[in-house]
């Protein structure tokens, strides 16, 4: 990949710079590194950025024109994301619905499905959780159990999910469900979206380990879903769940970087204050996280080049998914051996550094090895895949691969899912 931006990517990047230096309000900067999405007020905030960002043009950069977007290049996104990171901005509040759902809709979802529903993720009028994962579902996703009936134009939903991030919030939640139980089990799931309001959904929080509670369970007691909010075809829901957990990893990961670098200056900041710069173990843990955020970032540029040569997601998103938990753990432990005790003061106290957001981080790293991909589940993947990458690196792609790459090259500037796998929510 070259490296060098070319004239126009920075002026472009000047653009963005400017744009959120004047329009990012001052009750959302600085508050990122370390924010959750369980308070109702701070939601409607970011609901109101994101519609801001939207009006600018900089929300879906990437999707295709007929889809709302811009058709943005990848290079391009990844200027604004470091941007955001750069003005401390949030991210996205509906993340899910931009990063998972609507790449999934443009290429499962029918037109009627994509015209509907593609808009109003972008300007965050309608807010999306994920109901995949359930008590005895979750790295093996495929044994969902939450059962849906056929019934005069609609499926009747019956069940539970679980750790539904948002669901308290949401408008709206794309579910998957068990369709045909008696064949097999990754041959009878069925993607639905679901409207949150239908009677018969009843939202229960589920308080953390931060003591917030961004997370949910999710019942369903005889929930009717009309049919034409089916996605795919009926029992060919799971294939749907794949291009959606692609690009969970890959976007996403891509996206939480963000948060991350955010976290990193902060914590420059924090050891100059504490006047620990000059200790060389400080010091050297500090260079460590810097050198693997920058490790992190080129890792995204490896999977971008892909994309841009007209792949699809591949190892590198697993990769930096869990590096990136790695990191994020790691980063969140220096910062608390930096402050020391007053690491543990929370929220509210004039004691507690950056306003208690490192102790929050903490707490909140602590999950970051479970969603979206456990850490060992990642690195069984890996282990298939570094099987299945030495082999292509001995025999070169196959005729099926540079048939895949010649198809892509002509298609929007979309990611296209394709890994079967274990599950990754969140
Ligand atoms: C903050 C957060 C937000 C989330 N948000 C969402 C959401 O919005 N929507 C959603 O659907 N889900 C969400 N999840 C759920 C998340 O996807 C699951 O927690 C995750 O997939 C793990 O599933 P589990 O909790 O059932 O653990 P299990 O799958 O029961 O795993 C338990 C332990 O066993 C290990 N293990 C399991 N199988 C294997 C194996 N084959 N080999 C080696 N080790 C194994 C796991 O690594 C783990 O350590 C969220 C989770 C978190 C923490």
């Amino acid at each position: 990949m070259n490296f060098d931006f070319s004239e126009q990517e920075e002026e472009f990047r000047k653009e963005v710079r400017h744009w959120l230096e004047t329009n990012l309000p001052d009750d959302l900067r600085g508050r990122a590194f370390a924010s959750s999405r369980a308070d109702r007020d701070e939601v409607r905030r970011l609901r109101a950025w994101q519609k801001t960002m939207h009006a600018a043009g900089y929300v879906g950069m990437d999707w295709p024109r007929e889809f709302g977007g811009r058709g943005a290049s990848i290079v391009e996104m990844v200027i604004l994301y470091q941007e955001m990171a750069r003005a401390e901005s949030p991210q996205f509040v509906n993340r899910g619905g931009i990063s998972m759902l609507g790449p999934t809709l443009m290429k499962h979802g029918t037109p009627a499905q994509q015209r509907r529903f593609l808009p109003k993720i972008l300007t965050a009028e309608e807010l999306w959780c994920q109901g995949f994962s359930e008590p005895n579902a979750g790295s093996d996703l495929a044994n969902l159990q939450t059962r849906a009936e056929h019934d005069d134009g609609h499926f009747v939903v019956n069940g539970q999910k679980v750790w539904t991030s948002m669901a308290h919030v949401a408008d709206w939640c794309f579910l998957l469900v068990r369709t045909s139980p008696e064949a097999p089990k990754h041959k009878s799931i069925s993607f639905l979206l679901v409207d949150m309001k239908t009677p018969g959904i009843t939202v229960r929080p589920l308080r953390q380990i931060t003591g917030e509670a961004e997370f949910n369970e999710v019942f369903f007691d005889n929930v009717r879903v009309p049919s034409e909010h089916l996605v795919g075809r009926l029992d060919e829901g799971w294939s749907v769940a794949i291009t959606t957990l692609a690009y969970e990893r890959d976007l996403l990961t891509f996206i939480r970087h963000i948060s991350l670098r955010n976290a990193l200056h902060r914590l420059v900041r924090l050891v100059q204050q504490q006047k620990k710069s000059a200790d060389p173990i400080v010091r050297q843990k500090v260079a460590s996280l810097w050198t693997s955020e920058q490790a992190l970032q080129l890792n995204g540029y490896r999977s971008l080049t892909n994309i841009l040569r007209g792949g699809a997601p591949g190892p590198e998103g697993s990769t930096s998914k869990l590096f990136w938990s790695q990191v994020d753990q790691d980063l969140a432990q220096t910062a608390t051996e930096v402050i020391g005790p007053y690491s543990q003061i929370a929220p509210g106290s004039p004691w507690a550094p950056d306003d208690g957001q490192w102790e929050f981080y903490e707490l909140l790293a602590r999950a970051s090895g479970i969603r979206a991909g456990t850490s060992e589940i990642l690195r069984n993947i890996h282990r298939g895949d570094d099987r299945r990458l030495g082999e292509v690196a001995r025999r070169g792609p196959g005729r099926r691969q540079r048939e895949r790459r010649r198809r892509h090259r002509r298609r929007p500037r979309v990611l296209l899912g394709r890994r079967r796998g274990t599950h990754a929510a969140g």
